[in-house]
């Protein structure tokens, strides 16, 4: 079943993309949780952190850098930033579609809830 960050992928959906490469797509949560809220995902469709196989660590490491480039773009490298990958029912994954959360431009708090 196709989750709503392929139709996203697709266009099926509009979405405000702020990158995108030929493995990765970053735009704005719909829902931001702090003034600069992205979602980073990978193209190709893994369902979670769980569901990664040794075959993804080089998609891995090109996310990490371009959430390094992104926060740097977004204005958040200097003040800082939480990078969140939520990992089913328990870790409060609500799309079956792996996505890292770039959160930033406020004072976080610890620990999550
Ligand atoms: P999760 O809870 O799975 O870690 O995060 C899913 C995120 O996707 C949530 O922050 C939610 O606001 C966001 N989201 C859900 N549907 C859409 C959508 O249609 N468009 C965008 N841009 N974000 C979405």
């Amino acid at each position: 079943m196709s989750t709503i960050f392929q139709k996203i992928i697709d266009r099926e959906i509009p979405a405000k993309i702020v990158f995108e490469d030929d493995k990765c797509l970053a735009f704005h949560d719909v829902n931001p949780q702090a003034p600069t809220h992205v979602l980073l995902i990978p193209k190709q469709p893994v369902e979670s952190i769980d569901a990664l196989t040794d075959a993804d660590a080089a998609l891995l490491g090109h996310m990490w850098l371009v959430v390094r480039d992104l926060a740097r773009q977004l204005g958040l490298a200097e003040d800082g930033y939480r990078v969140v990958v939520n990992c089913g029912a328990d870790g409060g994954q609500t799309v079956d579609h792996l996505h890292f959360h770039l959160l930033g431009g406020r004072s976080l708090t610890w620990p999550p809830g």
